[in-house]
């Protein structure tokens, strides 16, 4: 019971996620106006904007002049809900799991906007890096060192990447909104989940890179952005990260 409860409110935030992702790259307030059908602008109705639920009654469609509403919102909605009970379920009703779950609604907004226009912006990223570290000094969990020097390993080493790329081949490989993520990451889950972090990412970009590049049949310079990979691996490091730690360390000791 509790878990559909926690839902629902996480889905509502969802919707604001939603907001988020449509009006920051702009640089529009997500405060005002109230949301409004970007086709016709009519100001949607409370009881047309119910999580997920009004989606499916309006068939994906403006209540007004009809036009198709895209299915990433009920996604962003049902993916912010999970992000709440599966944050719960880890970490128990704790400050913790709020901040956690925070995180995610920070790391799910980066997502859809990097996919978007292959941004990650700064007004997300920079203050994420402060969050996680002062909530490391009150919470404690990571500690305030192993926080800090997530976010120093997090940037370094993927400035250190990017600057190596760019000496080698002359172009920009990796954006610095990647570096600011992986340190806004390091923040929140400290050092010892960047590694994790990193390679999940790595695996999952570099599977999904060569399988659009086989579909579409081009060259090395498909654009990928990095930002949702990161975003993953972050995921995994936050909720299996140990249980894949002690994994690989059992069958390397073989
Ligand atoms: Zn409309």
């Amino acid at each position: 019971m509790i878990e559909a409860f926690v839902f629902l409110v996480s889905a509502v935030v969802g919707s604001f996620l939603n907001v988020c992702i449509h009006r920051i790259p702009s640089g529009q307030s997500v405060a005002f106006p109230a949301s409004h059908c970007p086709h016709c602008s009519t100001p949607i109705k409370p009881w047309d904007n119910l999580p997920i639920l009004s989606y499916v009654i309006l068939r994906g469609r403006c209540r007004q002049c009809e036009t198709p509403i895209s299915a990433r919102y009920p996604l962003v909605e049902a993916l912010t809900g999970i992000a709440g009970v599966a944050t719960l379920t880890a970490f128990g009703p704790t400050p913790q799991a709020l901040l956690l779950f925070a995180f995610l609604c920070a790391l799910i907004v980066i997502t859809f906007i990097d996919l978007d226009h292959q941004i990650i912006p700064d007004v997300i990223s920079l203050p994420g890096i402060l969050v996680g570290l002062s909530a490391a000094f009150v919470l404690g969990h990571p500690n305030w060192f192993d926080s800090a020097l997530g976010i120093l390993v997090g940037g370094g080493i993927l400035w250190g990447i990017a600057e190596a790329y760019y000496r080698f081949t002359g172009r920009e490989g990796m954006g610095g909104g990647d570096v600011k993520l992986l340190a806004m990451i390091g923040a929140f889950l400290g050092w010892r989940a960047i590694p994790v972090t990193l390679m999940i990412a790595s695996l999952t970009g570099t599977v999904l890179g060569v399988a659009l590049m086989l579909k579409r049949g081009e060259g090395r310079q498909l654009a990928i952005p990095f930002g949702p990979f990161l975003a993953a691996g972050a995921v995994v490091a936050l909720f299996a990260g140990e249980s894949l730690i002690d994994w690989y360390l059992n069958i390397t000791r073989i």
